[in-house]
């Protein structure tokens, strides 16, 4: 019997194809869909909505994606989402983060073809490996935009500049080059002159760039500091710019002289080096909180030598003891080497990152079985229909036609085989390099300047408090994951500990 809705867990379904994926089977929206509902009917789950994303490489929003999560958000009684696997639900960091604050106040996620249920009380180890999947379907993204790139990054070498235009020019939809804008083009060429002046901080430079009219392209409000900087840094506006890491010679006329710029350049590190020389003197001077009360801890120098940290006591007066540098480096080293995990451990996770992606593994393969078998038949053709023109049974041009048809097909095929190797390839790779590099931290951080110290503990902490010299940190995602499984005894997750919510629980 069917039990009555209000006693039925519910739930939302989300699908999502690209439109490149769209040509291949298995991955149509219907499957994926069919795929969903027969799982929700199985487990008896009630359908709330649906919701489906078909997108274009060149397209960046999700629509269907976004509504969702404003669905649940609103929808508390939604329970569950289910979707057919993990590159099907994020495509980058940021949505994942999302989602995980969905789980932590109570929603399910089904990963229907991978069998995985991720939920508030999902094992560390689980959730780790989801993460690092979560960084793979990005991977997977970036091969099948490749294309794109591709087309963008033939027209930066025409010397034309694949984007929107910045300020002090515009598009021309035409010629598809820059054109400058007479007067946005002085009003910059005056901010760069008055700069190298030395006289000019980039607060006294941005009300400068408000008087001479400078408004942003796209909010049309007064440019913000770091947008004056921006401008500062462009080589656009002495004729080059920069696409995908490389620099580019434009075809556009350009707005300042490179002697200029690199005079500006020159002016902008300058000022860098003398305003970081001021504010990091001391290694760990904003890394740390104080346990007791929360304010920061920071660094001060004794007799002319000794460093010492102490509680800024702004909430008032603080038990906080004052700790020597040396004291908090030594901390800061076993921190870090708390991400690192045994061998064995590691060898079982590559072991199982591989083993998730047997199927993904299986559909690539299917894919690349099935085009070669296509390329080979075309193939056939061709040949047969050489013997024909031969025999004379066709035309000159008959067979000039098809030919031509046929050729283009079959590299259609090729292009697309080599996408389906990479994508094979890549997925697991990327996840098991992620994974090694944060196995090198330790020694690295042994090693490092303070600069780069500063850098490591920024990277695998997001915040640690200190209780006199006992430290309190919460690690930043995948690292959390690493720590608690570094601590894993003959792979039983520890009950105790909870890395990534460590502080919450040491304040209340
Ligand atoms: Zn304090």
């Amino acid at each position: 019997m069917v039990p009555p809705v209000e006693m039925m867990n519910k739930t939302v379904l989300y699908a999502r194809v690209s439109s490149k994926e769209q040509q291949e089977d298995g991955f149509s929206i219907p499957a994926q869909l069919k795929l969903l509902k027969e799982y929700a009917a199985k487990q008896g789950f009630q359908i709330a909505r649906e919701f489906v994303d078909v997108e274009t490489a060149k397209q960046e929003g999700r629509t269907s994606f976004g509504q969702m999560i404003g669905f649940l958000k609103e929808s508390p009684s939604i329970q569950n989402v289910l979707v057919e696997k993990t590159d099907r639900l994020y495509r980058n960091f940021r949505d994942y983060v999302t989602v995980d604050d969905l789980i932590a106040n109570g929603l399910t996620i089904h990963l229907v073809k991978e069998s995985e249920i991720l939920g508030q009380n999902s094992k560390s180890h689980q959730k780790f490996i989801h993460g690092i999947k979560v960084l793979m379907a990005k991977n997977y993204i970036d091969n099948l935009s490749e294309e794109v790139k591709k087309g963008m990054q033939e027209k930066a070498e025409q010397g034309e500049y694949p984007s929107t235009a910045p300020i002090g020019f515009r598009n021309d939809a035409v010629t598809h080059l820059l054109v400058l804008q007479e007067e946005e083009g002085l009003a910059i060429k005056r901010l760069c002159e008055l700069f190298i002046t030395g006289n000019y901080s980039l607060n006294r430079l941005r009300q400068a760039g408000i008087d001479a009219g400078l408004r942003g392209r796209v909010s049309g409000r007064s440019l913000s500091r770091s947008e004056i900087e921006r401008i500062l840094k462009n080589p656009i506006y002495y004729g080059a710019f920069w696409w995908k890491g490389r620099l580019y010679q434009g075809k556009h006329t350009p707005i300042i002289s490179k002697e200029l710029f690199d005079l500006v350049q020159r002016t902008l590190a300058d000022r860098h080096r003398a305003t970081r020389a001021k504010r990091h003197s001391f290694t760990f001077s904003g890394i740390f909180r104080c346990g007791y009360c929360g304010c920061t801890l920071s660094a001060e120098r004794h007799k002319g030598k000794y460093v010492y940290y102490r509680c800024t006591q702004s909430r008032g007066p603080c038990q906080q003891r004052f700790l020597k540098e040396e004291l908090i480096d030594e901390i800061a080293a076993g921190l870090v080497k708390r991400i690192q995990l045994e061998e064995s451990l590691l060898d079982w996770l590559r072991e199982t990152l591989r083993q998730s992606h047997a199927d993904e593994q299986a559909f690539h393969d299917a894919q690349i079985e099935a085009l070669e078998e296509k390329e080979k038949a075309i193939q056939r053709r061709l040949d047969q229909i050489y013997i024909d023109k031969l025999d004379s049974k066709i035309t000159e041009e008959f067979w000039r036609q098809k030919t031509d048809e046929w050729r283009a097909e079959q590299d259609e095929i090729r292009r697309r085989l080599v996408l389906h190797r990479q994508a094979n390839r890549s997925y697991i790779e990327e996840g098991v390099k992620i994974l090694e590099l944060t196995q090198h931290a330790p020694a690295f951080y042994l090693r490092a300047t303070p600069e780069e110290k500063r850098e490591i503990l920024k990277t695998v902490l997001s915040n640690c408090a200190m209780k006199d010299a006992t430290p309190i940190p919460v690690y930043n995602k995948p690292f959390c994951w690493l720590v608690d499984l570094a601590g894993l005894e003959g792979m039983r997750p520890r009950r105790d500990s909870n890395p990534c919510r460590g502080l919450e629980r040491a304040v209340s």
